[in-house]
């Protein structure tokens, strides 16, 4: 019992530091490179992040807006929820 707490509490730490590398390492609609460490992007830390939820079968948490795409020149059709959610 103790064995399969301890990997619950392992497994969950690991998604939550995943989905801070996810957060942090966006992929720029505009120039294509991370805005945390300015490689082209998907860069290493987000691809090794991808890996952990896609082996626990899990989705990450999105950020709509995340990428900017306002930044080359995206047409709103409706409300502009990408403004709303990026403040
Ligand atoms: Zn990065």
């Amino acid at each position: 019992m103790t064995a399969t707490t301890y990997y619950a509490v392992t497994a969950y730490g690991q998604l939550a530091a995943a989905q801070r590398t996810l957060d942090a390492h966006i992929t720029s609609s505009a120039t294509g490179l991370c805005l945390a460490c300015g490689t082209c992007g998907p860069c290493p830390e987000r691809r090794s992040a991808v890996v952990i939820f896609s082996r626990t079968l899990r989705l990450p948490r999105r950020s709509p807006g995340a990428t900017r795409p306002e930044l080359v020149g995206t047409r709103s059709t409706g409300p502009n929820w990408f403004r709303t959610a990026s403040g």
